[in-house]
């Protein structure tokens, strides 16, 4: 009983450390640092610090199935000030990336569908349209939530923040972010 335990912790923990930027986790001290830097902690089901913790003592239900990792705004404070090194933040999306490929994400956490629309935006027509890739996401998940956000949009827009013609990358460019995209779906990404 012990003995399947502990093969189940070394089995996620190996999977976590041999993606890339997960090679570390096992350098955390827990020293809370990630948490308390963190914009979005009290969002998520389980801190950062709490989901490494997880994650080594092998829960990987409770990891996998949690949504720390989606609500990760990729802001790499808690990167900057980790004392052992170690880039919570790529831990984060490793996580994501395991997640998607074992259990699919929660329908609560639409952060994934936002990747795949975006990526599949890109290879399809060779340009990144924010305005419409963010009205397709919210047609395709919470029609009603795009009522609400249209005075913050109003507001990119006013600013230059969000144009509302598409950006057609050149085409070297483009052709190294569709092997970007392509490399990352053969890895079973999103
Ligand atoms: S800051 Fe670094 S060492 Fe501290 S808990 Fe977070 S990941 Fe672990
Ligand atoms: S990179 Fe993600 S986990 Fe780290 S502080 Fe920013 S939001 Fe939090």
């Amino acid at each position: 009983m012990v003995t399947a335990k502990v093969h189940g912790v070394n089995d996620f923990i190996q999977e976590i450390s041999a993606m890339p930027g997960g090679e570390k986790i096992n350098l955390c001290i827990q020293c809370g640092t990630c948490s308390a830097s963190c914009p979005n902690a009290n969002k998520m089901d389980y801190t950062p610090r709490e989901l490494i913790a997880l994650a080594r003592a092998g829960m990987r239900d409770e990891v996998l199935s949690s949504n720390t990792m989606w609500l990760c705004l990729s802001c790499y404070l808690c990167t900057v000030r980790c004392p052992r090194g170690i880039v919570p933040t790529y831990i984060m999306h490793a996580l994501e990336h395991l997640s998607m490929r074992h259990y699919r994400t929660r329908p609560r956490v639409r952060t994934a569908r936002l990747y795949r629309l975006f990526s599949d935006t890109v290879h399809a027509f060779g340009m990144i349209p924010r305005l419409g890739c963010m009205m397709a996401y919210f047609l395709q998940t919470n029609p009603l939530k795009a009522l609400r956000m249209i005075r913050p949009a109003l507001g990119l827009l006013t600013h230059g923040r969000m144009p509302i013609k598409a950006h057609k990358l050149e085409p070297e460019p483009m052709k190294q972010l569709k092997a970007i995209l392509d490399k990352a779906e053969a890895m079973g990404g999103l």
